[in-house]
């Protein structure tokens, strides 16, 4: 059943489209000449904020930038504990860490990937100013549940909504759920630009200014430095580029979505592969389809699915955080967090991918699961 390659994302199939009206966005802002803070980013800001319904949107360079000044404009720094996932991309924690905090991991739910809210309350102590919560492939996490312990203890709530953007929590937008939320437009997030590029949401006025400030070398009025901030704002060519994305972003998830469901039938009668688990309050964005297999058999998988029948998949990710050679030595295990990562899969998945290639996709796997 020889096939073409199936990549694990295809990008083009859902630009295409949009392509003429992406070159007219980015002819006007060559025409403009305002490549910094042009028309194209307050519009673009705007334009997020009526969509999640948040009140303030700050553009920012990427979304690793808008976790450290995030933290940094609620005023989490140096002498500070922040709780996290280890089971994230690294630059959560990076992120935690750049802020001038420590970085305090609470161990996942191997149903969810998310940090499991009952583990959390025993990682507070009086340093602790803030949780930020990852909604891992696109699945939020339990915010309720999460935000009654912040708010006992008094503590911020900034979420890792990376991956997760569109998805929704009980009918709630992620990114307007706690004091702040992080952005990512990286090429393959399911609102991507072109190129790096990311956004601070939040409802606190205060904290909007400071992240405005601190993306602008900590000045509010040029050539008048008040903090020590960064270069970090948002292009206009990319502000122009996602402004025509994301009025298709819904249906781009409605997509995943759909494609997730296929996969949830395709897969059912594979022995031992495990399919990703959705909560009943849950808008899932399918940011990633995520199989666990065990893992004795996880590389054997991965490696047969591109050898032979030429399907490329990914571990996201293959080493957990507290793990990372930077870390070696400082953390306890985090023993669900370290066993998912020798099983986890990520299957090929955009929102225009076709049930043929799904179907191959999953007799492959059945095929190379009945071998090994
Ligand atoms: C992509 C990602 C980031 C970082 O976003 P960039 O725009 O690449 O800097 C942070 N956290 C998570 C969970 C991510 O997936």
């Amino acid at each position: 059943m020889a096939q073409k390659n199936i990549p694990v994302l295809d990008l083009s199939v859902g630009i295409n489209p949009l392509k003429n009206d992406i070159s007219r966005a980015i002819d006007a802002v060559i025409q403009e000449g305002s490549f910094i803070n042009g028309p194209q980013v307050k519009a673009f800001e705007g334009a997020v904020c009526q969509y999640a319904g948040v009140q303030h949107a700050i553009g920012m360079n990427s979304g690793t930038d808008a976790i450290v000044i995030g933290l940094r404009a609620l005023g989490v720094g140096p002498g500070d504990e922040v709780i996290t996932s280890p089971f994230t991309f690294f630059a959560t924690a990076e992120g935690i860490n750049n802020a001038g905090a420590e970085v305090v991991f609470v161990d996942i739910d191997p149903a969810t990937f998310n940090m499991d809210p009952a583990r959390i309350e025993a990682a507070i102590t009086p340093r602790t100013k803030a949780i930020m919560p990852v909604h891992m492939f696109g699945q939020s996490c339990d915010w309720d549940v999460i935000q009654a312990i912040a708010q006992k203890h008094k503590l911020l709530l900034i979420e890792d909504a990376a991956q997760a953007f569109g998805a929704q929590y009980q009918g709630k937008k992620v990114g307007n759920l706690g004091h702040a939320a992080a952005l990512s437009f990286f090429p393959s997030k399911n609102l991507g630009a072109f190129g790096d590029a990311g956004m601070l949401l939040t409802n606190d006025a205060k904290v909007a200014e400071t992240a405005r400030m601190l993306g602008t070398h900590g000045s509010k009025k040029k050539y008048y430095n008040e903090i020590l901030g960064y270069n970090s704002r948002l292009d206009s060519i990319q502000a122009a580029v996602l402004a025509v994305k994301l009025p298709h972003l819904d249906r781009a998830i409605q997509g995943r979505r759909q494609a997730a469901q296929r996969y949830h039938e395709i897969l059912e009668s594979v022995a031992r592969v495990e399919r990703p688990y959705v909560q009943n309050w849950n808008e899932h964005s399918f940011h990633q389809y995520t199989i666990k297999v065990p893992s004795t058999h996880r590389d054997q998988l991965k490696a047969q699915l591109e050898e032979k029948y030429k399907i490329q998949t990914m571990v996201y990710y293959p080493v957990s955080v507290n793990k990372l050679p930077i870390y070696q030595g400082s953390y306890q295990p985090m023993p669900v967090a370290e066993k998912v990562s020798g099983e986890v899969l990520s299957l090929p998945i955009w929102p225009e991918i076709e049930r043929a290639t799904q179907e191959y996709v999953g007799k492959a796997i059945k095929e190379v699961m009945e071998g090994l």
